[in-house]
């Protein structure tokens, strides 16, 4: 067989037997046991290999940004406020650097797929926008970047807001968010961004129900708004850490909401838990969404990253398989289908969610990950790294396991 590269012993699924995966001209030419190529090989060894991780939501215009705003309080009060006093200095230039700063890591971490979030308002105007297009292309080599436009600090209650998201929208920007807890007008926010979706016919992604109230909440209204645009299967609703806080039967009915209007639910475990239940003393409830529950319904739903190192998250190493552990950690989630169902959650969902649905396959796109496991579930129990990964058949990045470097065993003394 005339190959280009070979991948010796690469098991697709838990549990197959291992393949070789014949690669031709960037795409996948063949998948069989023995494959007999006189072509350069790498090997697998065994473990699992996967078209990588898909980050569902990440924000990387306000990335790496402690070296200028914090948030003692740990409150989202005080991220909004730091982060929006810091973005009066942001340049083109700062949030391009920044962004390189994640999407480097990003890489190594064996996420191909990335929705970003990127902030628009009269203060920063396009300057966000324009960064993260280039960063898209810039890392055009190593993964896809989707591009969702958002008023992170309101809409109504920023005139100008509208004409900058519709400038973006029709520049290119791939989808448009809401944040209607931030707007004075929250329902009327929640309208406006139906419209223009309408306008421009591009899905949704919400910031939404960012607290721990059950008394009250916008859900509903998206579910509402989802309908009767008949926008089933292209609203995605981030946070939502209400769902928290809902007894079995409310939940329940929550489900059913989400399920009838097909919204998608994403978590954001490393923020949700750093941000909520800042005004308990004791007891602090963990405030993370029971993606579990709705995933089990048949919901789509994804773990996502969220922020890197900000007033939101001062952590972030953007390792995927690290945020799905702590979301099993968190959601107590120990069995082997309850752990492949959070290695769902960052890699199926998240796809079919961005529109890249699509298997390891014959004429495929040679886009595959090497994890250091034999199982989706091993790979979140054990925060499995991946040791390479590659676009188009070119590899993107290398990270071969420690080698341990033991001292000699002590030579044997006789005692007698
Ligand atoms: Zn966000």
């Amino acid at each position: 067989m005339t190959l280009d590269l070979v991948i010796r012993q690469a098991r697709l699924h838990d549990g197959a037997t291992p393949v070789d995966i014949g690669i031709k001209d960037g795409r996948i030419a063949g998948l069989a046991q023995g494959l007999v190529t006189d072509a350069p090989q790498l090997t697998a060894g065994g473990g699992l290999v996967i078209r990588g991780f898909a980050d569902s939501h990440l924000h990387l215009d306000k990335a790496c940004l402690l070296d200028r705003a914090r948030n003692p309080a740990g409150t989202l009060t005080g991220a909004l406020e730091a982060v929006s006093a810091a973005k009066r200095d942001f340049t083109a230039a700062d949030i391009h650097a920044r962004g390189a700063r994640v999407l480097d890591k990003a890489i190594g971490q064996g996420t191909t797929l990335i929705r970003t979030q990127v902030e628009i308002d009269p203060v920063i105007g396009l300057a966000g926008f324009d960064a993260v297009r280039r960063l898209r292309r810039d890392y055009a080599w190593a993964l896809d970047l989707q591009i969702c436009v958002f008023p992170q600090d309101g809409l109504l209650n920023h005139p100008g807001t509208e004409e900058l998201l519709r400038a973006a929208l029709a520049q290119g920007a791939d989808l448009l968010g809401g944040c209607p807890y931030t707007d004075t007008d929250p329902v009327g926010h929640i309208a406006r961004v139906f419209a223009m979706a309408r306008d421009f016919d591009v899905d949704l992604d919400f910031h939404l129900d960012f607290d721990l109230d059950p008394g009250w909440r916008h859900l509903d209204e998206v579910a509402r708004q989802t309908i009767a645009h008949n926008m089933q299967g292209r609203v995605a609703v981030g946070h939502v850490t209400k769902l928290s806080m809902l007894p079995p039967g409310r939940l329940a009915d929550s489900v059913a909401l989400m399920r009838d209007a097909d919204i998608a639910l994403t978590v954001l475990p490393a923020t949700d838990l750093f941000i909520a239940g800042r005004d308990h003393d004791h007891a602090v409830p963990r405030g993370v969404a029971p993606a579990h529950v709705f995933h089990a319904a048949g919901v789509c739903c994804t773990v996502a990253t969220n922020n890197v190192l900000n007033p939101f998250t001062p952590y972030g190493d953007c390792s995927l398989p690290r945020m799905a552990n702590l979301f099993a950690n968190v959601a107590q989630l120990g069995q082997p289908a309850d752990l492949d169902r959070c290695f769902a959650m960052i890699s199926d969902d998240p796809f079919r969610l961005l529109g890249h649905a699509g298997d390891i396959a014959v004429g495929a796109p040679a886009d595959l990950v090497l994890l250091p496991c034999e199982s989706r579930a091993a790979t979140v129990a054990a925060i499995g790294r991946p040791l390479w990964g590659m676009r188009s058949g070119r590899l993107t990045f290398d990270a071969p396991a420690p080698r341990l470097l033991a001292p000699p065993a002590p030579s044997r003394t006789s005692a007698s």
